[in-house]
C-alpha cells in the first residue's frame, strides 16, 4: 500500500512514523511534510490546503490511500477532492468536517443528536452576547464560530473580556462552563462503524497549573489511570455512535477521526468540542502506544470496511509528550533558531525546518518539536519524555514542567467522585 500523509506538523510525524512502521505500507509521501517526517517519508512541496494540487498529487505518486492530518485541508475539501479521484482517504468531507469548523452546527448537531454537551446559544450581538453571559454566569466560555486552531476560545471571570473576545469574532457560541478533567478519546469511524483509540489527556494552556492563554497544546499522556472503568462504552454509546447517525441522517456521514473533547463533570461526561481529525500532541502518545497496524486500520476506515477490522491491540504502559514551544508562543513565537539535540529516538518534530545553505536544523514555528516516551508506567514515560526534551537546545525555547504529573500523583479528582486510583 502506498499512502499520501498530508500535513506537516508534530501529529503528521506521529503518523507518518506509524504508517513506515505497518508492513502492509511500501512506501509514504508528505505534502509538505517536515524535516522529522522526511527521515521515513518522500516528502514533497505541496500546498496542504490546495485540494487541487494534493489530488493531482496523489494521481501522481500511485496513493492508494491518503491520510488527512490537519482541520484546514478537511474544510478546504481536500478529501472531497482526492475521493473525486476514486482514491481512499481518511479525513472527512468538508461538509461532515463542519462538526470541528463550525462550533455552531457542532452544536446543533449534538442538540439533535441528544448528545450531552454544554448548554449554549449562538450570539452575533452585544445585546444577546450579554444576555447568555449573564444566564450562565462566572466563569464566562465564549467561542469565536470559525475554526481557530484550538485559540478560539476564551474562559475568564472577566465579563469585560468575555465581551470584548465576542467583539472581536463576530459570531460566537456563548455556553456554560463545564467543571471537571478534560478527556480527549479519538475514534476511528468510517461512517458507521467506530473504533475507540485509548483515552488521552492533553494541556491547552501555556503555563505550569493550567495558567496563561491557550495553545494548540503544551503536552498529553495515555492512558488516564484515574479515568472511571466503562467511560469509553459510555461515550460511544451516548456520544459516537448518535453523532454519527445525526450525520448520515443529514446526508454528511464522517468517515475519518472523530475526535471527541469530554469534560468529566459530576454530572457525567459532557462534550466540550468535536475535531475532525487527530489531536495534536496526543497522537503522539496514542500511537505509540498502539500495536496494531496503522495503515490497514485506517484504510479499513477509508474503504467502509471497518466493521470486518479485528479488535485494536495495545502495548502495555504508558506514554508521555513534552512539547518544546518557541520564545513567544502562543503570541508572537520566534522563529529561524538553531536546534541541537533533536536526533534522538522519540523527538518528534512539528515547527522544524532545515536552513537554506547549510541545512541546520531551525525552529520555524509555535510549537517546535515533542518528546515522546513510552515507559511501563506513567511515571517512567514521564521522566523518560522529559530526559529527551532537556537534552534538545534551542535558545528562548519553553515547556511545561507539569505533564502528566497530578495523574502520576493520583491528584485528578471528577467532580462529586472524590479521589480518584
Ligand atoms: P475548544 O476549542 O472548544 O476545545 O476549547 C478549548 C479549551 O477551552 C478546551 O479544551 C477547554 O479547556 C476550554 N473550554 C471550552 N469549552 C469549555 C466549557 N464549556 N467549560 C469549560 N472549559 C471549556
Amino acid at each position: 500500500m502506498r499512502v499520501l500523509l498530508v500535513g506537516g506538523g508534530g501529529r503528521e510525524h506521529a503518523l507518518a512514523l506509524g504508517l513506515a512502521a505497518d508492513p502492509a505500507v511500501s512506501a509514504v509521501v508528505a505534502a509538505p511534510g517536515n524535516p522529522g517526517i522526511a527521515g521515513v517519508a518522500d516528502v514533497r512541496a505541496v500546498d496542504a490546503t490546495d485540494p487541487g494540487a494534493v489530488a493531482a498529487l496523489a494521481v501522481e505518486t500511485a496513493a492508494d490511500l491518503v491520510v488527512i492530518g490537519p482541520e484546514a485541508p478537511l474544510v478546504a475539501g481536500v478529501a472531497d477532492a482526492v475521493r473525486a479521484k476514486g482514491i481512499a482517504v481518511f479525513g472527512p468531507s468538508a461538509e461532515a468536517a463542519r462538526l470541528e469548523g463550525s462550533k455552531a452546527f457542532a452544536k446543533d448537531v449534538m442538540t439533535a443528536a441528544n448528545v450531552p454537551t454544554a448548554r449554549a446559544y449562538v450570539c452575533a450581538d452585544e445585546a444577546s452576547t450579554a444576555r447568555a453571559l449573564d444566564e450562565f454566569g462566572a466563569p464566562y466560555v465564549v467561542k469565536d464560530d470559525g475554526l481557530a486552531a484550538g485559540k478560539g476560545v476564551v474562559v475568564t471571570d472577566d465579563r469585560s473580556a468575555a465581551l470584548a473576545h465576542a467583539a472581536e469574532c463576530g459570531r460566537v457560541v456563548v455556553e456554560e462552563f463545564l467543571d471537571g478533567p478534560e478527556v480527549s478519546l479519538f475514534v476511528v469511524t468510517d461512517g458507521e462503524a467506530a473504533l475507540p483509540l485509548l483515552p488521552a489527556q492533553d494541556f491547552k494552556r501555556i503555563g505550569d497549573g493550567d495558567t496563561g492563554p491557550n495553545t494548540g497544546g503544551m503536552g498529553a499522556y495515555a492512558p488516564l489511570p484515574w479515568a472511571p472503568p466503562g467511560l469509553v462504552d459510555e461515550v460511544m454509546r451516548d456520544v459516537v455512535h448518535p453523532t454519527l447517525a445525526e450525520l448520515r441522517r443529514r446526508g454528511a456521514p464522517f468517515a475519518g477521526l472523530l475526535y471527541v473533547g469530554l469534560a468529566m463533570t459530576a454530572a457525567g461526561p459532557r462534550v466540550i468540542e468535536f475535531n475532525a481529525r487527530f489531536g495534536d500532541p496526543e497522537t503522539q502518545v496514542v500511537l505509540a502506544l498502539l500495536e496494531t497496524p496503522l495503515g490497514g486500520l485506517l484504510h479499513a476506515a477509508a474503504t467502509g470496511t471497518l466493521a470486518e477490522h479485528p479488535p485494536l491491540r495495545w502495548r502495555d504502559g504508558a506514554a508521555v509528550t513534552v512539547v518544546l514551544a518557541a520564545q513567544g508562543y502562543p503570541a508572537a513565537p520566534r522563529t529561524g533558531d538553531v536546534i541541537t539535540g533533536a536526533d534522538r529516538e522519540g523527538i518528534i518534530h512539528a515547527g522544524t525546518a532545515r536552513r537554506a545553505g547549510d541545512g541546520a536544523l531551525v525552529s520555524a514555528g509555535g510549537r517546535v518539536l515533542c518528546g515522546t516516551a513510552t515507559g511501563a508506567d506513567l511515571a517512567a514515560a514521564r521522566n523518560a519524555a522529559y530526559a529527551l526534551v532537556d537534552a534538545v537546545e534551542l535558545a528562548g525555547s519553553q515547556h511545561r514542567t507539569d505533564i502528566a504529573a497530578a495523574a502520576v500523583e493520583g491528584r485528578i479528582t471528577i467532580p462529586g467522585r472524590g479521589a480518584s486510583q
